[in-house]
């Protein structure tokens, strides 16, 4: 028996991924560019709102390497990582730097609940804070406000008035508009798109307003 200890190989870094689908950004600054999206698997959060729920379970374990063969077959630049919750997964940040490092413009969807302390900075990250009527805006980790940069944006979707009325205070509280863009999003199918917009006139906030494209092209459709 050798007296040499054991080399021990190291396993590729896998994801628990839902789908690898080509689409056309429906949010954000990169809105209307076509962009690869990859979908993890799993949600620490169920917001009353979730129109990913088919992400919470289920998925296809994927090493890293494979991973970015897929998101290799698509004529863009444009990579989303999205949810589900994408940092989740620990080696979310594995994924995201090896894209950064093929000169990919990434950007990382985050329900902001789990802190992005981890998330390359070359990555753009958009980052929910979760309303009131998502039921779910104790889970907001607004330390995480703390590692946002110029590039990065924060999402509101916005149910209803409530929901608009403490958007206003939480951005006030943290100077939130000296840190990065802003989003504001109706939420789709409670408050009327045109109301919103007037709101965000009315009190001249220093906002983008913004509707989900894919939404308006293709409906609840997955995988789009
Ligand atoms: S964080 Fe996103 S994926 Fe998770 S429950 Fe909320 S809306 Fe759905």
């Amino acid at each position: 028996m050798s007296n040499q200890p054991e080399q021990i190989a190291r396993l590729p870094a896998r994801l628990k991924v839902t789908e690898i689908f080509y689409s056309l950004q429906g949010e954000a600054r990169n809105v209307g560019l076509p962009t690869v999206f990859v979908r993890l698997t799993g949600c620490p959060l169920r917001c009353t709102y979730c129109d990913t729920a088919y992400a919470f379970s289920g998925g296809e374990w994927m090493d890293v390497t494979t991973i970015i063969d897929e998101v290799k077959r698509y004529k863009t630049s444009h990579v989303t990582v999205t949810g589900g919750e994408p940092l989740a997964q620990k080696n979310c940040a594995d994924l995201l730097k090896q894209l950064c490092d093929l000169d990919y413009d990434v950007s990382l969807e985050t329900s902001g609940a789990i802190l992005v302390d981890t998330v390359d900075t070359r990555v753009v990250k958009i980052l929910d804070v979760k309303t009131p009527a998502s039921e779910e805006d104790d889970k907001n980790r607004f330390e995480n406000f703390e590692f946002l940069n110029a590039e990065d944006q924060v999402k509101f979707v916005i149910c209803d008035e409530n929901d608009y009325l403490w958007s206003k205070q939480i951005i006030a509280r943290y100077q939130l508009d000296d840190k990065c863009e802003i989003l504001f999003s109706p939420c789709h199918g409670q408050l009327d798109a045109t109301t919103l917009a007037d709101w965000v006139l009315r009190d001249q906030l220093n906002v983008r307003f913004q509707f989900q494209l894919h939404k308006h092209l293709w409906g609840d459709k997955p995988g789009v």
